[in-house]
């Protein structure tokens, strides 16, 4: 199952290419190898490197061009679809953990940035979660009755409460200070691994990794341009199509995404919050450092690489629809914000694990190997964990999310590959 993103994300359209490297025309020794080019790759490299291990990170495209420039760019410590549905899939104990994780995360990004060269455009973000439809505002309480125990600074809103808050009606909503944080994603990724290489991490781009021989004592990996890079444990951080490899599932859904031109102020929107609606597809805007704003729609459809839904629908004329409503949808919701007119239009497969949590760790059919999954609307946050875990299992240090995180243990000891 090939990656795909379809069309010009705003990321890689609106950016220039801070740093560049060449690919790999030399073999290669190291302790680590890191192969990806992502976030998950990135935060590896980063610690790793910190850590004075001798590190080779290779990719296949160049830096940050994965998944990771798709990104809405921001991190949040609650996690899709809202806390109760969480409980509902993942168990109470597993929900409180996995949010708690999240605000652990949130706050190891923000040092993390400010240790950077670049902050990376790093600022916390009110979030704003909200129903229109009054059969949901039980449901709306509850979430915020929950969140308030556990501690997060929330605030319920009623219809006539939000009114001078928000421009667009509605009957509920939770409005939670410092939940998430901004980020230009592309430019954390191009960031830490930039650092990395600083601190002695040799990368090289383009140069995708074609076939992994596992020794009892390293891994050989043979690449494209035809070098090889020798390791004595290799981290996976390839996306989503390792969990092909553990034989374990995911959920793919297709992520729409329009980005507009600059807006003039944001009239209507209470501190530029992030807001999610609890619709089915759910919706999501926020704003952006150069005064967008990005809209999101996370739908069910499954889009296949060749841009055709269910094998049968050209894909290309519901993208269009799906743009289009969402354009209209914001001009709706903002009427005082004037000129909402799109720039970016793009869209990309959205994964998730069943229960929402990574797939991070050895598994016994692959030695001397790491996989390292990261999946959902807070892959980012858990990548930070997971790096910091998968450098304790390097070290043989003990850490409290290995068993939690394990690959090994969710798939009972099998993998597609044993089958
Ligand atoms: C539209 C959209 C919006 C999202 N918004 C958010 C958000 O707001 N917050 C959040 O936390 N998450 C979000 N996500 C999820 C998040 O983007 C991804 O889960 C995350 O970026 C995955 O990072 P990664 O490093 O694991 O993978 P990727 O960024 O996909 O990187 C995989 C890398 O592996 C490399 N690679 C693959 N195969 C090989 C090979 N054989 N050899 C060498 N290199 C290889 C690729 O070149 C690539 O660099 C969003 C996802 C989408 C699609």
């Amino acid at each position: 199952m090939p990656d795909f993103i379809l069309s010009n994300p705003i990321k890689t359209g609106a950016q220039r290419v801070p740093y560049q490297y060449a690919w790999l025309s030399e073999n290669e020794s190291c302790d680590v190898a890191i192969v990806g080019g992502g976030v998950s790759a990135a935060l590896c490299a980063y610690y790793f490197a910190k850590s004075h291990i001798k590190t080779v990170l290779v990719t296949s495209k160049p830096v940050g061009y994965g998944k990771s420039c798709a990104f809405t760019s921001q991190f949040q410590y609650e996690c899709f679809p809202n806390l109760s549905q969480v409980i509902k899939k993942a168990g109470k104990d597993q929900a409180v953990s996995l949010f708690k994780l999240g605000m652990e995360g949130l706050n190891n990004i923000e040092e993390l940035c400010s240790e950077l060269a670049d902050d990376c455009g790093c600022q916390k973000r009110d979030c704003f979660y909200y129903t229109h439809d009054e059969e949901h505002y039980d449901d709306i309480y509850a979430e915020y009755l929950m969140r308030r125990h556990l501690g997060c600074d929330v605030e319920f809103l009623d219809k006539k409460t939000a009114r001078d808050r928000f421009s667009f009606p509605l009957e509920a909503g939770v409005y939670m200070k410092n939940a998430a944080c901004d980020i230009d994603n592309y430019l954390f990724t191009q960031e830490l691994i930039h650092e990395a290489s600083l601190r002695g991490c040799r990368v090289y781009e383009n140069t995708a990794v074609e076939e992994i021989s596992s020794f009892d004592d390293h891994v050989v990996l043979n690449t494209s341009t035809g070098r090889s890079v020798t390791a004595n444990k290799v981290i996976l951080s390839t996306g989503f199509s390792l969990s092909h490899y553990l034989g374990l599932p995911v959920v793919s859904r297709t992520a729409f995404m329009v980005a507009t031109k600059p807006v003039p102020d944001y009239t209507g929107w209470e501190n530029r919050c992030i807001i999610r609606d609890i619709d089915r597809p759910y919706n999501q805007f926020k704003t952006t450092a150069d005064s967008r704003i990005i809209a999101s729609r996370i739908e069910n459809l499954f889009v296949k690489t060749d841009g055709r839904i269910s094998k049968l629908m050209p894909a290309k004329r519901v993208f269009q629809n799906q743009y289009a409503q969402m354009t209209e949808r914001l001009n709706e919701m903002f009427p005082a914000i004037t000129g909402i007119r799109p720039e970016f239009e793009y869209a990309g497969r959205f994964v998730e694990t069943r229960d929402l949590l990574p797939y991070v760790g050895e598994h016994e059919n692959y030695g001397n190997v790491y996989f390292n999954l990261c999946t959902g609307s807070s892959a980012a946050l858990l990548s930070e964990q997971s790096a910091r875990l998968l450098l304790d299992l390097y070290q043989n240090k003990p850490n409290e999310n290995r068993a939690v995180f394990s690959p090994q243990k969710r798939s009972g000891g099998k993998s597609a590959a044993a089958r």
